[in-house]
């Protein structure tokens, strides 16, 4: 026997045997059970989601003469003679390939005669947006006065392009793409049938590389097989050209810790390896889109993605480490990259210099790069104003009751009386708590006692205290949350909790980025020469590079 491709060998006699668009079977098996059959069918959907093996197996299940379940019975006479593809009756037409006046002329004559072995004849038109407009026309006077005895199916990849007065006449389904899972069941039955010796992993990679089209992913599996019976999943990445993830893994960690000398060594061995820059770079995409999605979905991408369980644990534990930004702009880059390596003489190169640019984003001047500076930045000045904080604690302390605002004055009389407190000193307050750990025992109170405050506190970070005033930043775009919090009742709150965890009279300020900034510009020169003083005390320093 001639050898015949798997998709066709697979291809669904009837429609219990269809993977997948099972709304779409039910439907129509009940119009066939009904008789209530439309002059006209529109069927989109992307390639190999199974519109052309419908569009047939309806075609026969109209004629049959006694329909199963709505499916063909492959039995009676009209069944048997229309299994010969050579029959009357359907008449398959492409128009990607006949798109001319003459086909319109044939097929304004042709649907003057009725059927010859059964009910209807049936017309199956693939890629019926390719017709010409002469053609469009002789099909849509054939739509508008249709011959009892005729039924067009028009399938198509693209609905947007055909007219209006064609939609409107059609009774349209949409073919979703078929889940890998689905796939997956089809073609391990198909492999098994070849007698080849297929794992699942490699199984799973082609019914995810085929996304969602049935035929492509049974032409991947046949190529494979011609390599010989033993398909793994090297087997298959190699024949679609594609990454390992471990590699993947390595690459995007390189990418993530801005070690330029280890991606480069990575792009150098992935060639060495025989394998294509456009292939790796889309592999990149995917690899980087499925790490996003980690993040903003969590488990759920093993059902999104059709991920294996221990993929998406690898997914879940890798992503944690790279902050969404990063990898929406390595994404991004990657994206970009895909497109312009069509028309790049190097496409090494392009890769290089994409790969480098993720790596070094600390000196590129765009947003999201900023961004992530400005966090690094933020981190850094709270952790230092929280050591400074504890430094004027120390002050406090020794000045009692300061509830009046941080005046030059005070700060000058504190400087005074703490001159030898330089050193930075933990235990601050009558309750032996630092600042640091009288915030978090009063929020911790707050907690407890009043959740609506603390959830509102949750919005934004401790900024640091002056003596016995704590300050309360807002996260950015959390600016409406500071009036809240400064109104006085809930103020009250928040500073007899305070009080109680300091053990002195304590007050409590939130304040916006905005207000911060300006309030640091208003404080006076004095007062700040005062607080360094206190800090590192009087002498001058020679500063040494
Ligand atoms: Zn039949």
């Amino acid at each position: 026997m001639a050898y015949q491709a798997l998709y066709r060998q697979w291809r669904p006699k009837d429609f219990s045997h269809m993977v997948g668009q099972e709304a779409i079977v039910e439907t129509l098996r009940h119009q066939v059970e009904t008789g209530r059959i439309p002059h006209a069918y529109l069927f989109c959907g992307s390639r190999g989601t199974g519109k052309t093996s419908t569009a047939k197996i309806l075609a026969r299940a109209i004629n049959c003469e006694h329909p199963k379940n709505g499916d063909p019975c492959g039995e009676c006479d009209t069944c048997r003679q229309m299994e010969n593809e050579d029959n009357l009756d359907i008449i398959e037409m492409d128009a990607a390939s006949n798109r001319g006046i003459d086909d319109a002329r044939t097929l304004r004559e042709s649907v003057k005669y009725p059927p010859q072995i059964g009910k209807y004849k049936v017309y199956i038109i693939d890629e019926v947006h390719m017709l010409t407009k002469e053609a469009f026309n002789a099909l849509l006077k054939t739509l508008e006065e249709p011959p009892a005895h005729i039924v067009f199916i028009l399938a198509t990849t693209e609905p947007q392009q055909l007219p209006t007065t064609i939609l409107s006449r059609c009774q349209r389904f949409d073919f979703g793409r078929i889940p890998a899972r689905q796939i997956l069941g089809r073609l391990r039955e198909a492999a098994d049938g070849a007698g080849a010796e297929a794992t699942d992993g490699a199984l799973m990679a082609i019914a995810r590389a085929a996304e969602g089209g049935m035929r492509d992913a049974l032409s991947i599996l046949d190529m494979c097989i011609g390599y010989g019976k033993k398909v793994d999943e090297a087997l298959v990445q190699s024949v679609l050209g594609t990454s390992d993830r471990a590699f993947l893994f390595r690459f995007s960690k390189a990418l993530a810790e801005e070690n330029a000398a280890e991606t480069i060594r990575l792009i150098d061995e992935m060639m060495k390896g025989g394998k294509e820059p456009a292939a790796f770079a889309k592999s990149v995409s995917e690899h980087l889109r499925t790490m996003l999605t980690a993040k903003c979905c969590g488990e759920a991408i093993a059902e999104i993605l059709d991920l294996a369980d221990d993929t998406t644990a690898e997914y879940l534990r890798e992503s944690e480490h790279i902050p969404t930004s990063r990898l929406m702009k390595m994404l991004e880059a990657f994206m970009q990259l895909e497109t312009e390596l069509k028309y790049m003489s190097s496409p090494r190169i392009g890769l290089e210099n994409t790969s480098l640019k993720c790596c070094l984003r600390t000196s590129e001047p765009d947003t999201l790069a900023i961004n992530d500076r400005i966090a690094e930045l933020e981190n850094q000045i709270s952790a230092l104003k929280d050591q400074i904080a504890k430094g004027v604690c120390v002050a406090a302390e020794a000045a009692p009751a300061p509830k009046e605002k941080n005046t030059a004055a005070s700060a000058g009389k504190k400087a005074e009386t703490s001159r030898p407190a330089a050193p930075v000193q933990k235990t601050l307050t009558p309750t032996g708590r630092s600042a640091d750990e009288t915030w978090k025992e009063a929020v911790r109170q707050l907690q407890k006692g009043e959740p609506a405050i603390h959830g509102m506190l949750l919005m934004g970070s401790y900024a640091g205290s002056n003596g016995t005033n704590y300050l309360w930043k807002a996260n950015p775009g959390f600016d409406i949350i500071v009036a809240s919090l400064n109104s006085a009742e809930r103020k009250k709150k928040i500073e007899e909790a305070l009080t109680a965890a300091a053990g002195v009279p304590s007050t409590f300020q939130a304040t916006d980025m905005q207000s911060e900034i300006k309030k640091n510009e208003e404080a006076s020169d004095e007062e700040y020469v005062a607080g360094l003083i206190e800090t590192f005390g009087a002498e001058p320093v020679d500063v040494v590079e």
